[in-house]
């Protein structure tokens, strides 16, 4: 298969009377897309389509599906094998390129990516296990693994010829996206939660967005949010799965992952689930790798959420094919208070088909896997990611481990976005 690409089509970013993007072609935006990528796939009725005429969600009546990435594994299977990926330096997840839709060459990058998979020998005495890795995505520019999504998805907005970018986040993903839109020249518009943390609010005003703090939880800052994208045809969303490019970008914290343990599949990956971006890329990474013939298994996929707004967690053991909406969720992990995960059919089969599970701990326990880290291993999970530590404690006590696995778990942001959380937790205990 190959991209379908009319040269006399019409796009957005047209500038000067010529098409402004072209398969390979150079493009008046300076942004390409890649040999393999041919464009994509609605989730829900199934039409292919080509990513200039579609770049959001699926434009077919009534439809409205997520849309998907995709690539003609058959050429990129030929050519690509596990010496040539590592032969390269481990600097950025661009290093995948052929993997991702744009060309490394102007892309919107700060070199995120290519995180530490560290060694917790402690914790993996503490759980019973063989390992416990933590792939630590604090490193990235602005200290979660939010930047592996923008850089993709803010790449694609000036593809498309966006002279603005927009969206509600509970904290993180504004302030990468307002990173990286300064970084592009274009201007962002972000809308976050009054609980939002601290230094969320300040970097999006030190990037020069235009920020705008609403009273209450995510849903409100989504329902202003709404609001003005409807008043402002320039903006260019950059919700998840509204865009099809953040889970794209974050399937590469499992390539890495992968190549970090010498192309061993971990037996289970524990990720702090709130929309499950993360969770359905990197199953999407290790059904191409499998396809790709590199890997020939699936890790098991791990949801871990906090008892105060874990309806993954509940519709995996009801045996749901989707979730309910939690009515009034309530968590100190901002993250993941998600009640309402629109992708949460996609997390499911993620998670049944990798033969993995859902976990859910409460706060108290969370913030103490977040300390209990800090102290036994000396890296600082944000704690949102914490509840990935908590639910791996949690399944190794209810003895889903029988002691010869890998378990690698996802430390999605950095301990000092919220160390005024973490320290508080402390006092609460007299300390
Ligand atoms: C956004 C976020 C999550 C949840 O990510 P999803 O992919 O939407 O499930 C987890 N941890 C941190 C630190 C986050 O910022
Ligand atoms: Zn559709």
């Amino acid at each position: 298969m190959t991209t379908e690409t009319d040269p006399d089509r019409d796009s957005d970013a047209e500038t000067d009377g010529k098409p402004a993007t072209d398969g390979n072609a150079g493009t008046d935006t300076g942004i390409e897309t890649t040999a393999a990528f041919t464009g994509l796939d609605c989730r829900d009725c199934g039409t292919h389509f080509d990513p200039d005429e579609a770049t959001h969600r699926c434009p077919n009546a009534d439809c409205d599906g997520i849309l998907d990435p995709t690539y003609d594994y058959d050429a990129l299977g030929a050519t690509l094998d596990r010496e040539t990926v590592a032969s390269r330096p481990f600097e950025s997840l661009w290093r995948y390129e052929e993997l991702l839709p744009f060309t490394r060459n102007g892309a919107v990058s700060m070199d995120e990516g290519a995180t530490p998979l560290v060694d917790c020998p402690k914790l993996a005495d503490e759980m019973g296990v063989e390992r416990v890795l933590i792939k630590d995505e604090g490193r990235n520019p602005t200290g979660t693994f939010k930047d592996r999504g923008q850089t993709l998805a803010v790449t694609a907005a000036l593809r498309h010829g966006a002279t603005d970018v927009a969206l509600a986040s509970a904290g993180n993903a504004g302030q990468s996206a307002s990173a990286y839109a300064g970084r592009a020249g274009l201007d962002s518009h972000i809308y976050l939660p009054s609980r939002s943390g601290f230094t969320n609010k300040a970097m999006v005003n030190v990037h020069g967005g235009d920020m705008n703090v609403v009273g209450g939880r995510i849903d409100a800052a989504g329902a202003a949010f709404e609001e003005g994208l409807a008043d402002h045809d320039e903006w260019y969303p950059l919700q998840t799965f509204v865009t099809p490019y953040r889970h794209e970008g974050k399937k590469t914290m499992y390539y890495e992952l992968v190549e970090q343990l010498d192309w061993e599949v971990p037996d289970a990956i524990c990720y702090p689930t709130g929309g499950g971006v993360g969770l359905v890329g990197m199953y999407k990474a290790a059904q191409e790798f499998t396809e790709l013939g590199l890997t020939d298994e699936l890790p098991g996929f791990y949801a871990a959420q906090s008892a105060g707004c874990a309806p993954i967690v509940e519709a995996y053991n009801e045996g749901w094919d989707e979730h309910e909406p939690v009515e009034t969720p309530d968590t100190i992990c901002g993250g993941i208070e998600i009640p309402d995960p629109g992708a949460s059919s996609w997390i499911l089969e993620a998670i049944r088909e990798s033969d993995g599970g859902a976990v859910a701990t409460d706060d108290t326990e969370i913030l103490d896997a977040a300390t209990q880290v800090a102290q036994h291993e000396g890296l600082e999970m944000v704690p949102t990611a914490a509840a990935a530590a908590s639910g791996a404690w949690e399944l190794a006590e209810r003895g889903e481990f029988s002691g010869d696995e890998t378990v690698v778990i996802l430390n999605t942001g950095t301990g000092n976005k919220e160390a005024d959380v973490l320290r508080s937790h402390l006092m609460s205990q007299g300390i």
